[in-house]
């Protein structure tokens, strides 16, 4: 109607009208508010660069951290996934990267170590020139498998010791040994992942072993074979042995005519569920830990060793052993403290088992090649699992990400490597 649309008009002309005052004032207002936003941004920006300036002067590795940002912005990230593929191999070396911790975090050290493909690892080397310019020397390494900080036990034991577990069960023996640093995460793979001071000792590979264990001898195949299954936890101390299962009693090693090792008097209690076992490893666990402080802890100085073994009801043979070792701290093996003659001798100790280890290792994978068990008491008790072709054994090297530790790391990752060495060596098409 036209009365209608005579209001309409109306209207129309009073919102033009407001429009027009309106459109000036927006841009007055859009100035101003632009002029707002740019002193902001200048605001956010000087904070930003002060807080840079700050973090700098209260971090002299500020500069390195910013480096390997740079580099790790032009690398391309193909990590390990849960998924991929496991391979069967005789020996296995592996390295798993823990994530930063809080006392790293405090000191404001720098995560040194990418991990940018499954089988692949950088690590990043703060270095200075005689002039004082720092650069980074960036070593790559190659292994089986890396872990990132990423990864929780159930990845790691899906790629190291769980493919090991089938082993035992048809006649051979296999070995996992953790390797590395005191606090690089050696009893966190092997025991449980820590809460806190509390430790699952279900999601250990100790216990994921015992579970797989459990599993397999109930399938259909193997549930005829009447196996029996126990387990010990002891302690190498030097040249001394203690049972972790028996107030830490002092044990002796003897050698038979036949180069048969004993462990004389060890503790082996028969298993009979998971449960069973998780009980043993918490007990041993803590028995090994008693007394002690972290400051001032003989465990770091000792190698603890848990083993799951399979035997025929009625029989004293062994069918089967499931050697899990947590090493000493390879740190340790460096300790040549002149003041101290005992920390000066369980050094020298250290050393040696883990030579002897490495030598033992790398003869398994060659053929008949001289085994130099007697180097060391840890070698010399698990002579039996480096010999038989059908002998497995898988190494895991754990590593702190920290830059205070780049030197201990770089230790245990040339360590593995020389394991590695001999395998790229004899498969040539690996
Ligand atoms: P080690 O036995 O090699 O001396 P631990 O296993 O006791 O070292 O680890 C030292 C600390 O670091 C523990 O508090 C542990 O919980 C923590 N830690 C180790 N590995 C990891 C990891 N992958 N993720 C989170 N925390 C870890
Ligand atoms: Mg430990």
């Amino acid at each position: 109607t036209p009365k209608k649309g005579f209001r309409n008009s109306t209207s129309r002309r009073d919102s033009s009208s407001f429009d027009y005052k309106s459109e000036a004032a927006k841009k007055v207002e859009l100035i101003a508010k632009n002029r707002d936003e740019r002193r902001q941004r200048q605001a956010d920006e000087k904070a930003q660069k002060d807080m840079m300036i700050h973090l700098e002067q209260n971090n002299p590795y500020f500069e390195f951290a910013q480096m390997i940002n740079e580099f790790r912005s032009a690398v391309e990230f193909r990590p390990l996934r849960e998924n991929d593929s496991v391979v069967e191999n005789q020996i296995t070396v592996c390295v798993r990267k823990r994530p930063l911790n809080e006392k790293e975090e405090r000191r404001k050290e720098v995560d040194v170590m990418t991990v940018n493909t499954k089988n692949q690892l950088i690590v990043h080397e703060p270095k200075q020139k005689v002039d004082l310019t720092k650069y980074l020397e960036n070593q790559h390494f190659r292994f089986d498998y890396v872990f990132d900080e990423g990864c929780n036990n159930d990845i790691v034991y899906k790629f190291t010791a769980k493919p090991l577990v089938r082993t035992i069960f048809e006649g051979g023996m296999a070995t996992c040994f953790a390797y590395g640093q005191t606090g690089s995460g050696k009893t966190h793979t092997m025991g449980g992942e820590f809460r806190g001071k509390q430790q699952n000792f279900k999601n250990g590979i100790y216990g994921l072993v015992a579970i797989d264990v459990f599993k397999f001898l109930r399938t259909p195949k193997y549930a005829q074979k009447n196996f029996m299954v126990s387990a010990s936890f002891f302690e190498i101390y030097g040249k001394l042995v203690f049972d972790l299962l028996a107030k830490k009693q002092r044990l002796r090693v003897l050698e038979d005519g036949k180069q048969q090792v004993q462990v004389v008097g060890l503790t082996e209690k028969v298993v009979c569920k998971v449960d069973d076992v998780i009980d043993l490893i918490q007990r041993g666990s803590l028995e090994r830990t008693s007394g002690q402080t972290s400051a001032n802890s003989n465990s770091s100085r000792s190698h603890a060793v848990f083993q799951i073994i399979l035997r025929k009801v009625g029989s004293k043979h062994v069918e089967g052993k499931f050697s899990l070792i947590d090493l000493a701290g390879n740190e340790r093996g460096a300790d040549n403290n002149k003041s101290n003659r005992q920390t000066r001798i369980e050094g020298a100790d250290i050393n040696k088992s883990l030579l002897a280890l490495k030598e033992c290792i790398r003869a398994l994978g060659r053929r008949g090649a001289h085994l130099p068990f007697r180097g060391s008491k840890l070698t010399q008790v698990l002579r039996d699992s480096f010999i038989g072709e059908k002998s497995r054994t898988c190494m895991i090297a754990l590593i702190s990400p920290g830059n205070y530790s780049v030197d201990h790391s770089l230790n245990t990752l040339r360590y593995a490597d020389r394991v590695k060495e001999l395998i790229a060596n004899d498969n040539p098409e690996e």
